[in-house]
Formats: C-alpha cells, structure tokens, sequence
C-alpha cells in the first residue's frame, strides 16, 4: 500500500543536502541513481516531467535494445529491471525484435515501465522527485556544490557531494559551464526528432507480413511516395513495433523530411515545431492507412502519440575522454572499463554516415574517464549528453546501453562519496570493485 506519511521521507518538500543528486530519470539517470542509493549513498533523484523512464516511456513499446548481452543477464540494474518487469508478467513486456540495430531487448508497456523504476527506487530508499527540472548551478573555485530546480513555489536549492548529469540535453552541465558540443562536426545537424505513436485495431499478422515484405505487391517506400502524391505530411521511413497488447502496434518514424538534422532540440521553438508536426504525420499516417490501405491497418485507429518527441541527440558534453566510432570499429578495450556498449551505429536516417552502417562486432569499452565532465570537479555525466564525437554517441545508444553507462556514473558517485574523495581523485578500480560488489556484468 502506498501511503503519502511513508513516502514523506523519500519525497522531499524542500531543498536538502544529499550525497549524490541525479538530474533526469531516463534510463541513464536511472541507472545511475539506482546504483549509487543500493551502494548506500543518500541519492536524490530530480525529474523534469511527471514520470520516469525518459525516452523509454515516451516512445511507446520501442525495444528498449540491449538489456541482454546475446540473450544472458547483464547483471546490476538490468537484471533488476527486467526481473521487475517480468514479474508484472506479459501485460508489462514481451521479446523485443533483432534487426541490423536492434537486439537483446524487451518492448516494455511505458505505464508497467514508470511503475518497475519507482518500486525499485523506492526499495533502495532513493529520494526522488518528479516536476522538477534543474534549472540552475552553483560553481565554487570549479567545484560543483548545489543545483537549482523549479518549482510552482519557486526556485529550489539543493547541495550534494557528487552530482551526475542525465538530462538528456546536458542541463546541469551547461548550467555548471562545461564545454559542449551539439550535433554532426562541422554542420552541427542532428539526428531526426520522433513523435512516436500507437495505432490500436491492427491485423498484426497481415502488417508484419506487409512489413516483413511477405506476400505484397506494395512497399514501405511505395506508402511514403503515395502519401506524398496525395499531400499528406510523410516521414522518409516508418518502422513498427509489436507491443504486449493485442491489436496494438507502436510506429516510429524520421521524423520530419527536408529537415534533415537542421533542427536543434535545445531551441524551443524547433522542439515545439517538431512535436506540431509530429502530430500532423501521426495523423496523415492513419488517414493514408486507411485510404490506400496498407494491408493490416485497414481499420487502424490512432490510440496516442507520445508525451513528448523523442530528441535523440542535443548536447555533448566534453569529459576527459571522447568515445570515438573508431573506438567502436576497433572494439576498444580500456583498462580503465566501467560499461560496455553493443548493438549498431545508427544515425536514425540522418544523411551520410548511415548507408556505411558499420558494425560493432562484439561491443567495446566505455572508460571511467568519459564520466568525468572536463574543468569541473563534483560533476559526473552519463546518457546521450555523454562525451562522445556525434559518431561516437551513434555507436551505440541503445537505452540497456545508456543505463550501463549511468550505472557507472552512480557507482562511482557512491564510492567517492563512501572514500571521502573526488571521483576524479578514485583509482577506476575501486568503481569496478563497486561495479562487482552491484553484480553488473562488464
Ligand atoms: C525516437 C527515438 C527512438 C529510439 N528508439 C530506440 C529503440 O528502439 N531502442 C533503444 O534501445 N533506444 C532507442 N532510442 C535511443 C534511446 O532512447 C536513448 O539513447 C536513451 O533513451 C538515452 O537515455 P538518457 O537517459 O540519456 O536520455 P533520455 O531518455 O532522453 O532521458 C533524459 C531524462 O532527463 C529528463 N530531463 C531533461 N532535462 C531535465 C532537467 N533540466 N532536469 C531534470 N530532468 C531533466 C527528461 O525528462 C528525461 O526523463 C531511441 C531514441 C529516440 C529519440
């Protein structure tokens, strides 16, 4: 039973003092702040929006990609969340698909997914706060020592130890004044932003047949050309996910064409834009659906699109170290290991760079020292707004990957808080000891 006298010591009404203060509860943040607070630090965890699992609650039943490693427990948070899921039985998740980007994952039901992370949290005694961005930073002689959230009462003041940046767009740290980049170099283009939606009354098996190019005359490439022809707003691609309710599929999408990465999700005016026109191709979509029809969505019926577009790339914060696609080709093995990467490099459809689609054979290295945000002592940096080259975050960015790498970022958050030091101060094998002691597989 949840009673709010209960959760009054996980649910702080003011500013406080923490030893380690987590922004954002996508799967980075996550990650992170599950570690640190199983590893016995007093964590706080700040979301912006209402609820957590960032992207992977906003896409609708997208595989949340390399959970697994080739089908076997990665240990740590993901053997958490996914037993979590599993218990909650096939209403919360199913196996996701294998194609050249995805694999090892779960189409996860976004509500089961906002409940598993609370309930884990909460069992780790995380202190954690929703409708509440970080606005603001605090820098003392290049030590990070409080940030700011905002509230309907106001500006909030928080201080901790250790601070770890998963807001996706690198708030915190811009805030704190690191260095970032944004976007491809030398154009700054990005890759597209996706409102993702869900489409209810679908014949499943005549759609994948349809998009498996089983038994039909006509493509996916024919539907967006059509569509075309007839006016309607169309993406240059369309991909769909099966999800754990019948007759339910969830569509992803390029977002909007012509743009081609020239839209920058940290303008708000280009995020608004983006989430105008993502609902304008949701609904042409089902229009065209229904006009043409595409075989299995004869009578489909839009169900929702997502809470908010899906911004696969925006800053890139600069740490001690860049993760670079030649790390990925080469499959880069560092002494200094506190998470791994699988999967593909994948740009979502973004010009050039794609159609060479490399592959990363068996995964690579993510070091220690990509989490240690360059000039700043106090601030770690975990997720998409990671130190890598633009190539170098395509590499990939799967969300199991992403909560890898927050894992990291809270386990040595916690260690440093538990030594009494920096965490650019720790030896990186005392975060891979902490790593072992939360049974994360590296
Ligand atoms: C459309 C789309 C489709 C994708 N498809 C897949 C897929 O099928 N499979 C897969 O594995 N990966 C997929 N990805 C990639 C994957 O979702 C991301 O790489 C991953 O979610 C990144 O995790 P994150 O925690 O770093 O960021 P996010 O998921 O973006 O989470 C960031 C969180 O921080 C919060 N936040 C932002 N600003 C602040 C602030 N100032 N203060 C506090 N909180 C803040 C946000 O509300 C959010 O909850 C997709 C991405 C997109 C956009």
């Amino acid at each position: 039973m949840l009673h709010r006298g209960d959760m009054r010591a996980l649910l702080p009404e003011d500013g406080g003092d923490y030893d380690v203060l987590v922004a954002g509860a996508g799967p980075a943040g996550f990650g992170a702040a599950l570690a640190a607070s199983r590893l016995g630090a007093r964590t706080l965890l700040l979301e912006a929006r209402g609820f957590p699992g960032g992207i992977a609650a906003t896409s609708l039943w997208m595989p949340m990609n390399r959970l697994f490693k080739d089908g076997t427990s990665r240990g740590g948070v993901h053997e958490l969340l996914v037993r979590r899921l599993q218990r909650f039985g096939p209403a919360a998740c199913r196996p996701g698909k294998v194609t050249w980007t995805d694999g090892d994952g779960l189409h996860v039901h976004p509500e089961y997914l906002k409940e598993a992370m609370l309930e884990l949290l909460e069992e780790a005694r995380c202190s954690y706060r929703l409708y509440s961005p970080v606005v603001d930073a605090e820098v003392e002689e290049g030590t990070l020592r409080a940030v700011y959230a905002a509230t309907p009462e106001g500006r909030q003041r928080f201080t901790a130890r250790v601070f770890i940046d998963c807001t996706g767009d690198g708030a915190l740290s811009f805030a704190a004044g690191a260095k970032t980049a944004v976007g491809r170099e030398g154009d700054g283009r990005t890759m597209p932003i996706t409102l993702g939606f869900a489409l209810g009354n679908v014949d499943e098996e005549r759609l994948f047949a349809f998009y498996d190019q089983k038994n039909t005359e006509l493509s996916l490439s024919d539907v967006v050309d059509r569509g075309r022809e007839k006016g309607y707003l169309m993406s240059n691609w369309y991909s769909f996910d099966r999800t754990t309710v019948p007759g339910v599929v969830s569509v992803n999408n390029g977002g909007l064409p012509g743009e081609d990465g020239a839209l920058n999700a940290l303008h708000p005016a280009d995020r608004t834009f983006a989430h105008r026109a993502g609902l304008r191709l949701a609904l042409d979509f089902v229009q065209l659906a229904h006009e043409l029809p595409i075989p299995g969505l004869e009578h489909c019926a839009l169900l929702e699109t997502g809470a908010s577009v899906g911004v696969r790339e925006t800053r890139r914060v600069r740490c001690d170290y860049v993760v670079t696609l030649e790390d990925a080709k080469n499959g880069a093995r560092f002494p200094d290991v506190v998470a791994r990467r699988y999967g593909a490099v994948d740009q979502a459809g973004l010009s050039d760079g794609e159609g060479e689609r490399p592959a990363m054979q068996s995964g690579y290295d993510f070091p220690y020292r990509a989490l240690l945000v360059s000039g700043l002592e106090g601030l770690l940096v975990a997720g998409r707004c990671g130190s890598y080259t633009h190539m170098g975050l395509a590499a990939g960015k799967s969300m199991g990957n992403m909560m890898a790498i927050g894992q990291a970022a809270g386990a040595a958050a916690a260690c440093a808080c538990a030594l009494e030091r920096t965490p650019r101060a720790l030896h990186y094998k005392e975060v891979q000891i902490a790593l072992t002691v939360l049974g994360a597989v590296l």
